[in-house]
């Protein structure tokens, strides 16, 4: 019999998990009663601990769904709480404490919450049973409570008490019956008292003969009937304190008590055929409850073959009968990104970053050049004018003047000790992370807000790490570089060419700039005004009047700031012209002349520190990278999620989720299914081996 039972505890928590669903479950007992009636204290007689929040203002906000598991084999009794993962918990007040938590998590505008909280009681000392605690009838509300408290608590309880849960509905002895709140309640919903059992408590604070009328009530007659107990802890005589408080089970001291007291009062004997104490109780309990849930399995597992066929349906029509878990969308989304990201690696090689290095390289030999050389001497306005051709007013290198030298020894200088290995180590490195970041975008993970941060993670981590070490080593791979450099004649000649191309290119985008500024200064017209009288400033044929800050010459000082910004563009495209012509003449194909040409000079120190680091970035930092950034992924997201985050992770796509949730409800049903098959064996089972007995 007690098999039974719990297989359909069992079946019940497992239909909890399907989702809520009013004819998706097995009847439950729901405990109510008003404030005070002592209906903690029945409960905690059953399950033989106090356990249950306790104190004056201590209003139960949630219901709590309590299981008790039998576990005869067993010592220890524990609880836990299935939704919050805290693992066992041996110590009861602990219990009490998470339970008075979670009541007050509960805001207090909201009153009382209906969604429960789940609670599962082993002990071999508890029956199998399912029941559930709902908050105390109030009669008065408090000063600090919402009015509203009164009448949210009734709902509630209206909600619970439907059919076909049973109701237990306790009552104090020592108030009128006809003024109980909770056989009202039941009344109401359960007029002819098929589903409710009375439990009467207090029984000692009346006498007997009373006593044993009310359970003998017929102006509500229970076909489950009356169980009258006496709950409350006996008092350790002399401490004053509780018996038995702490761990202990007091479910016998409770028992001794009550036999006691029944027994010394003939109005409870034998003849009476009163129902009294927990004992019978629990009995009694566990009966109906089997009884009733065994009854509702038929219209259950009915309900259960309805939604199994919609579930089926909808995998089938929607989901095409694509089987799917967490697991395997996320190992699958993993293969597809590692394999996009091998697709990647194989066109991104040597090659590759040699543009990337060459190209910022190459901004650094421009900025040295106009650091260094075309700088315009007239720009310095103390110097008397030159001729105002801008050609012939350039500087021109001149052999014999050491200055030269030092000129271009100091540029390629510059340019070896720039920290080319830094440089190149990291705009290499931000390359290869705007790549993931990009492959991330165009995969599955990019509906995935916790996959793309790990991947991101993975990535940066790496890549961060590797970098410091390479950068250092770079460095030291061009250090020759820093003291001496030799030029062949081929490397002058490719560097001629590749620097005429930097040239031109710099050439456009200058033409560009000086575009947007001519349109934003207002047209060609203007432009052309402006800049001709930032050129009369400059020649000093005007002179500004507190360096022309509010405006000078008609032209606002934000005019004349763009002004300024043309004309350099301008000064810069007449010298950017002017160098192309030089390096493009006779004299820059001479490597002899370098000094004429240090464009074409620096240019060849430029591709010799490329060739350098492209040859040693691929060795170390992109095969290193290929290797490690796979293994990395598979950590961060394959074997080193817990089955929690696989989860959370699956389900931040709402398509997924929506597809999790079909899989996951179909084979719920169809386990909770065959369960009940084998429960329906199991009670044939039964049947015959008690018709035969
Ligand atoms: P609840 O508010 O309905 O949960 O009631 P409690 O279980 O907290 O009981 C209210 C008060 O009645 C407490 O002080 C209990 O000690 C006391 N009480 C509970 N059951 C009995 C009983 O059978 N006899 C006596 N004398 N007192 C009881």
């Amino acid at each position: 019999m007690m098999m039974l039972t719990k297989k359909m505890i069992e079946i019940r928590s497992l239909l909890q998990t399907v989702g809520q669903s009013e004819t998706l479950t097995l009847p439950s007992i729901v405990v109510i009663g008003s404030q005070s009636s002592g209906k903690s204290s029945v409960l905690e007689a059953i399950v033989g601990h106090e356990f249950l929040p306790k104190g004056s203002n201590m209003v139960t906000r949630r219901p709590i769904e309590l299981t008790l598991v039998n576990t005869p084999e067993a010592h220890a009794e524990y609880g836990e709480f299935p939704a919050l993962g805290l693992g066992r918990i041996t110590d009861f007040s602990q219990i009490q404490r998470t339970l008075t938590d979670l009541n007050l998590a509960v805001p207090v505008e909201a009153c009382v919450s209906d969604d429960p909280i789940q609670l599962r009681i082993y002990s071999p000392n508890v029956p199998d049973l399912s029941l559930i605690d709902l908050p105390g009838y109030i009669q008065v509300t408090g000063r600090d409570q919402p009015p509203e408290l009164k009448e949210k608590i009734r709902e509630l309880c209206e909600k619970y008490i439907r059919s076909p849960n049973i109701i237990l509905a306790i009552s104090a002895a020592d108030v009128d019956l006809a003024n109980s709140t909770a056989l009202r309640a039941s009344r109401k919903v359960d007029p002819r008292g098929e589903r409710t059992i009375g439990v009467i408590t207090k029984m000692d604070l009346v006498d007997a003969e009373r006593g044993a009328s009310l359970l003998n009530d017929k102006k509500y007659a229970l076909r489950l009937g009356y169980v009258g107990v006496v709950c409350r802890v006996p008092q350790a005589i002399g401490t004053g304190k509780l018996f038995n408080r702490g761990n202990g089970n007091i479910t016998s001291a409770i028992a001794k008590n009550e036999a006691a007291y029944f027994s010394s009062h003939p109005e409870f004997g034998g003849d009476s055929h009163l129902d009294v104490g927990t004992q019978n109780l629990r009995k009694k309990l566990m009966y109906v409850l089997e009884s009733t849930m065994a009854s509702s399995l038929k219209t259950t597992s009915e309900a259960i073959q309805r939604e199994l066929a919609e579930a089926t349906y909808e995998f089938k029509v929607q989901y095409n009968d694509r089987p799917l878990s967490a697991e395997s969308y996320l190992a699958e989304s993993l293969d597809a990104f590692k394999h996009s990201f091998k697709g990647f690696t194989e066109q991104f090689g040597r090659a590759e970053v040699r543009a990337i290095v060459k190209h910022e390289i190459d901004q650094q030999v421009l900025n040295l050049l106009a650091q260094r050389y075309w700088n315009r001497p007239f720009d310095d306005l103390s110097q008397p004018l030159p001729d105002p051709d801008p050609l012939s007013s350039l500087p021109k290198a001149d052999l014999d003047n050491t200055i030269w030298q030092i000129k271009l020894d100091s540029s390629s200088a510059s340019l070896t000790k720039l920290g080319i290995g830094r440089l190149a180590t990291s705009v290499v490195a931000n390359a290869l992370q705007a790549h993931v970041d990009q492959l991330t975008l165009s995969s599955r993970f990019a509906n995935h807000p916790f996959a793309r941060q790990a991947i991101t993670e993975a990535s940066t981590t790496i890549l961060r790490d590797l970098s410091y070490d390479i950068s250092d080593e770079l460095e030291i791979c061009i250090k020759p570089y820093k003291y001496r450099i030799e030029v062949e004649d081929s490397e002058w000649a490719k560097g001629r060419e590749n620097v005429t191309n930097v040239l031109k290119e710099e050439l456009k985008v200058c033409e560009s700039a000086a575009k947007i500024v001519e349109t934003q200064i207002g047209g060609r017209k203007k432009a052309k005004d402006v800049m001709a009288f930032i050129d009369r400033v400059r020649d000093g044929k005007v002179v500004l009047e507190g360096d022309g800050i509010g405006g000078a010459g008609g032209f606002s000082s934000a005019l004349l700031h763009k002004g300024r910004e043309a004309v350099f563009l301008r000064d810069r495209l007449d010298v950017l012209k002017m160098r192309i012509m030089a390096v493009k003449s006779k004299q820059c194909a001479n490597k002899a002349n370098k000094y004429y040409c240090p464009e074409v000079f620096l240019d060849a120190v430029a591709d010799k520190l490329t060739t350098t680091a492209d040859l040693f970035l691929d060795a170390e930092l992109l095969s290193k990278f290929y290797y490690l950034f796979p293994r990395e992924l598979d950590t961060r997201l394959g074997r080193g999620l817990s089955q929690t985050e696989i989860e959370r992770f699956a389900r931040e796509d709402p398509k997924i989720r929506r597809h999790l949730d079909v899989v996951r409800r179909k084979e719920l049903l169809e386990h909770v299914l065959k369960e009940m098959e084998a429960l329906r064996q199991l009670e044939a089972r039964e049947k015959r081996f008690s018709s035969r007995s």
